[in-house]
């Protein structure tokens, strides 16, 4: 009997904190209820929890923005709109910083969430003529950093291979008028390695694919992927799910959106097509078994795209320069040398070059209003990865997250104690994991993995695989600098200026360069209001309407999502405002219906004794009621369905 079925039975419930019981079971059980209806958000009080549908939903458009707009967070169905705008009202009003962390593994909808906030900016905030061009930079940059920053993996089609914050800053009257982006930890190993299954960045396919055939020409390319090197070690260069060429179309538009001039587009292009060029360059061993290069052609492409000097990068790549006391020796390289030389120079050209793309796009974006201003940051950051075998990238990826979620920890439970002392409500302490030792003992000062790694990489001689190939990326940053410093292309000029070849400062490593952005971001991030985003890859293969629960609960635990519930019901599992609760329910109570002509605090007190409220099942705040456990709240929100 459908009639019979309460909104609960139906569409499962909306806010997680109103579970009847906090069991790991009842929480996938509600998901997959809301799954299975195409509900993909539900919240945690204002966290919000998202499943990808992997489809279409019609829930993303002008219309729904519209619904959204100015609406109190809880009023309507959960949605992603309803948080972005959530957090834009309290900026306005509080006059505060705000920031969003969409957290999740690859794949799981993280950058697709992002995206969505960003158009609902754009959309729906009130616009000052000009200012718009600051917006189309900020949706433009986009594409262009996808391009250059996304790959094809096995578990995502379009992976962001690099961290990113975004601050979006707006004026008080709440237009956005500029724009910040911090990236982080690009995976530059996939500029000359993919596994199978997966490709390069896209930028390379866009360009062999979709280049015009007076650009490939002059940058000496031919027009087919499967030529090169570093871009068929995947052996998928063609996805059914990317469109390399109309790809091309729209990155060539958001690079001129963006300001980038036609000078700069050529070098731009030139880099990518020297990259492809020295993927392609070979060596040959001599008799002593040093590397010889076997083939000049490709190797005066890269001279002539980077604007440098073929034998000086011939010597560069063949030839390790040893520094005696007072000349210098060249010592030749064996085959093994030569490519790891050429590797790790692809690399920092390519590393350097999307340094240069982000810092353009900042350029572009950049407030020229000295007023005050607020910002919505937006946190875009890789989840945990586990492979069978984990690299670098994958400690520096999963040390982040224990960090992100050191901070939500400390951020949660610093709201919760923040707003039962602002409601004048007495805080009663949870227990939960802190995973501050886990964090410590990657990035403690000299016991932690980071200084033991920093140490075994100054020390001499016995190098293992790491310690050999960070050396090497570090003598390899420096070595073709020397060449690279005069080169006639521009981007490259620039990139490589600020290193001073002759330093003999031994650089830091990557590791340590990626804690103290780090811990600048969480500089960044505690000064602001936070806002979370937990998204959850539904199933491993894509696929629409598929809810692999094993999979889901994996994620569910390791998000710390039922910690999460359990600081948010400990004590009062639910709170309103005295206005809102009030304006939903007065319906139930003859002295508040149809209006209450009090203060609504008094109305509230009103309505909950007619409802039969004992008194240890909530309290009255400064501004909202507490209500302890979920099932007080069932009894009314039945009652009011009923009436
Ligand atoms: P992540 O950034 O977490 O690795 P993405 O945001 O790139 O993951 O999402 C991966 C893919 O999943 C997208 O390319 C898209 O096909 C699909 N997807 C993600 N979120 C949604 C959504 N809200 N609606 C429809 N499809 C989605
Ligand atoms: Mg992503």
């Amino acid at each position: 009997m459908e009639g019979a079925l309460t909104a609960r039975d139906r569409v499962g419930i909306q806010d997680f904190v109103l579970l009847d019981e906090t069991t790991e079971a009842a929480f996938l059980s509600n998901l997959k209820k809301r799954f299975s209806k195409d509900l993909i958000y539900t919240y945690i009080g204002t966290l919000l929890v998202s499943v990808n549908p992997y489809k279409e939903l019609d829930i993303y458009n002008k219309k729904q923005m519209e619904v959204y707009m100015g609406v109190n967070f809880f009023e309507l169905p959960p949605h992603i709109y309803a948080l972005a705008d959530n957090a834009y009202q309290t900026m306005l009003t509080e006059y505060n910083n705000h920031f969003i962390l969409i957290s999740g593994e690859s794949g799981a909808g993280k950058t697709e969430a992002s995206k969505k906030i960003l158009q609902y900016y754009a959309v729906t905030c009130p616009s000052t003529t000009l200012l718009n061009t600051v917006r189309d930079k900020m949706l433009m940059s986009n594409p262009v950093l996808e391009a250059f920053g996304n790959a094809k993996t096995l578990k995502n089609d379009n992976s962001s291979r690099f961290g990113k914050y975004m601050d979006i800053q707006f004026d008080s009257q709440g237009d956005a008028v500029g724009g910040h982006i911090l990236n982080y930890l690009l995976e530059k190993s996939r500029v000359v390695h993919q596994n199978h299954g997966e490709r390069n960045f896209h930028i390379f396919y866009q360009l062999v694919e979709g280049g015009e055939d007076d650009l490939l020409h002059e940058l000496g390319l031919e027009k087919d992927a499967q030529h090169y090197n570093y871009l068929t070690q995947g052996e998928c260069a063609i996805v059914s799910s990317i469109n390399d060429r109309n790809d091309w179309k729209t990155v060539k538009n958001a690079l001129q959106i963006i300001n980038i001039d036609e000078i700069n587009t050529n070098h731009l292009f030139g880099i990518v097509a020297s990259v492809l060029h020295l993927g392609n360059v070979q060596f040959d061993s001599d008799s002593k078994g040093h590397a010889l290069l076997n083939n000049n052609t490709e190797l005066r492409w890269v001279s002539n795209l980077l604007g440098v000097d073929a034998q000086s990068l011939q010597e560069g790549l063949t030839y390790r320069k040893i520094e005696a006391r007072t000349d210098q020796v060249l010592s030749p390289f064996t085959i093994d040398h030569a490519i790891y030389a050429r590797d790790a120079l692809a690399k920092a050209i390519y590393g350097q070059t999307f340094t240069w793309l982000v810092n353009r796009i900042n350029e572009s974006m950049e407030n020229k209003d000295p007023s005050r201003k607020t910002v919505i940051g937006l946190l875009d950051i890789y989840g945990f990865e586990v492979f069978y075998v984990n690299s670098f990238e994958q400690f520096c990826i999963n040390y982040c997250n224990e960090k992100l979620q050191q901070l939500f920890i400390q951020l949660t439970l610093k709201a919760e104690q923040e707003e039962y002392e602002a409601e004048d409500i007495e805080w009663e302490p949870v227990q939960f994991f802190n995973n501050k030792i886990i964090c410590d003992l990657v990035e403690e000062r000299h016991r932690g993995i980071i200084s033991i790694l920093d140490e075994e990489c100054l020390r001499p001689g016995d190098a293992t695989d790491l310690t050999f190939l960070e050396r090497l990326e570090d003598k390899m940053g420096n070595h073709p600098h020397f060449l690279i410093c005069q080169s006639k292309n521009a981007i490259v000029r620039e990139c490589f200026a600020t290193v001073d070849p002759d330093s003999r400062r031994r650089p830091e490593t990557v590791a340590t360069q990626f804690k103290s952005s780090l811990l600048k971001l969480t500089e960044i991030l505690m000064a602001k209001e936070a806002w979370y985003i937990r998204c959850l890859k539904s199933n491993e293969s894509k696929q629409p309407g598929q809810f692999d629960e094993a999979l889901i609960r994996h994620q569910v635990k390791y998000l710390g999502l039922m910690e999460h519930l359990r600081v948010r019901r400990a004590g009062f599992a639910y709170r309103r405002k005295y206005d809102v609760f009030l304006k939903r329910y007065k319906p139930l109570c003859p002295a508040t219906w149809p209006h209450w002509r009090g203060v609504p605090a008094d109305g509230v007190e009103v309505l909950v004794q007619h409802l039969g409220y004992l008194p240890y099942e909530y309290k009255m705040g400064r501004t909202k009621i507490f209500i302890r456990h979920p099932r007080t709240l069932y009894a009314t929100e039945d009652a009011y369905e009923k009436c």
